[in-house]
């Protein structure tokens, strides 16, 4: 298949192309697009078909369900029911935004789209292009990360076109991300609201609307026996070819630490990569090192870190290791992945 690549910014949007990729999505195909948390692989939500050809482009399990792109409110009549109180709150506060809300599905939905469940995830991206996109489609876009299962989710269009070139229909290149990582995942099917996903909308800034949310225990840690509630976060994920490792503790330690475990990586014949912080770059040594900017600014941590994961698979670096960064507040999010991307190999000093 040729896949068409076209570019739309939020300033300059062709509507020859809107109108190409909503014909595109109406008839079955599939079109990557640019939303401001990672690209989406968007298909006809309403189209089992269309589901079942995002999970083949991605080499996705089948049991793993895919959020409803929505560009509008009231487009929840059709797709949900007994829509909770909390959702129009959430809606009002959050939406268009990195915030995707768990309801109960309607009939509409297939349950191919949901992996087999009876609920669903739906969302409404703050993007202009990305909404543009949703409307010219129909107003019901099905769309999980453009990447090819288990890599890390894409930043770039360049990255889609690395994973879905000659896969799928169209390839909509919006530049770079605004944020870098998924969106917020809450679940309001059960009891107290609960984060099933951790993202740029945080715990605290969804009290400060909703009163307490529960966080799902599994986000950081493994070892607690429980099972993720959204069966997406069980798989290895934003995950590099090489083997991770984050270790954790004082700059100094870090840096004592790192530097040895890679000169014993390079002696076993590994190629060397090592994610640190403008703060520790000078530092270390190894075969190839990247920064993911300062420390404390988790938002630019946030949109580097999925392309650098892929640039150590570009780079062929089979040994990883990483400094460890804050969990507090947005930082949770980008630990979340980090841990995820390392198999949760992490050492604590
Ligand atoms: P992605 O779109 O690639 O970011 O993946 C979507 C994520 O949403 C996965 O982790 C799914 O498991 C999760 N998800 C989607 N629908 C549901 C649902 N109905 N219940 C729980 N989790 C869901
Ligand atoms: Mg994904």
């Amino acid at each position: 298949m040729k896949t068409i690549l076209v570019k739309a910014t939020s300033k300059d949007i062709n509507e020859d192309d809107m109108l190409l990729a909503g014909k595109i999505i109406k008839e079955g195909g599939l079109v990557a697009f640019p939303t401001e948390t990672v690209y989406g692989l968007g298909g006809d939500a309403l189209n089992s078909q269309s589901s079942k050809k995002i999970y083949a482009a991605k080499g996705r399990p089948s049991d793993n369900p895919l959020i409803v792109h929505i560009s509008k409110w009231e487009s929840m009549d059709l797709i949900s029911r007994d829509i909770p109180k909390e959702a129009k709150i959430l809606a009002d506060a959050f939406w268009p935004g990195p915030l995707t809300m768990i309801v109960k599905k309607s009939d509409a939905v297939p349950t191919e789209t949901t992996g087999g469940l009876d609920t669903v995830a739906i969302r409404m991206p703050d993007h202009p292009v990305a909404l543009k996109f949703i409307e010219s489609a129909g107003g019901y876009i099905a769309a999980p990360s453009a990447n090819t299962s288990g890599k890390p989710s894409p930043t770039l269009a360049s990255h889609v076109v690395d994973d879905m070139d000659g896969i799928i229909d169209m390839i909509i290149d919006g530049g770079e991300v605004g944020i870098g990582v998924e969106s917020t995942i809450v679940d309001l099917t059960e009891g107290r609201p609960t984060i099933l996903r951790p993202g740029y909308i945080t715990e605290e800034m969804l009290e400060r609307v909703l009163g307490p949310v529960d966080t799902d225990k599994t986000i950081l840690d493994n070892n607690s026996g429980a099972k993720p509630k959204a069966p997406g976060m069980k798989y290895r994920h934003y995950a590099p070819k090489g083997d991770m490792m984050i270790i954790e503790g004082s700059q100094e330690e870090v840096v004592k630490a790192i530097n040895d475990n890679v000169k014993a990586s390079k002696e076993k014949g590994a190629k060397t990569g090592v994610l640190c912080t403008d703060e520790t770059f000078d530092l270390i040594e190894a075969d190839v090192k990247k920064s993911v900017g300062k420390r404390e600014d988790e938002h630019e941590i946030a949109r580097r870190l999925y392309r650098i994961l892929r640039e150590f698979d570009d780079e062929n670096v089979t040994a990883i290791y990483s400094e460890s960064f804050s969990s507090e507040g947005f930082g949770q999010a980008v630990m979340n992945r980090l841990m995820k991307a390392a198999g949760f190999n992490i050492r604590k000093l």
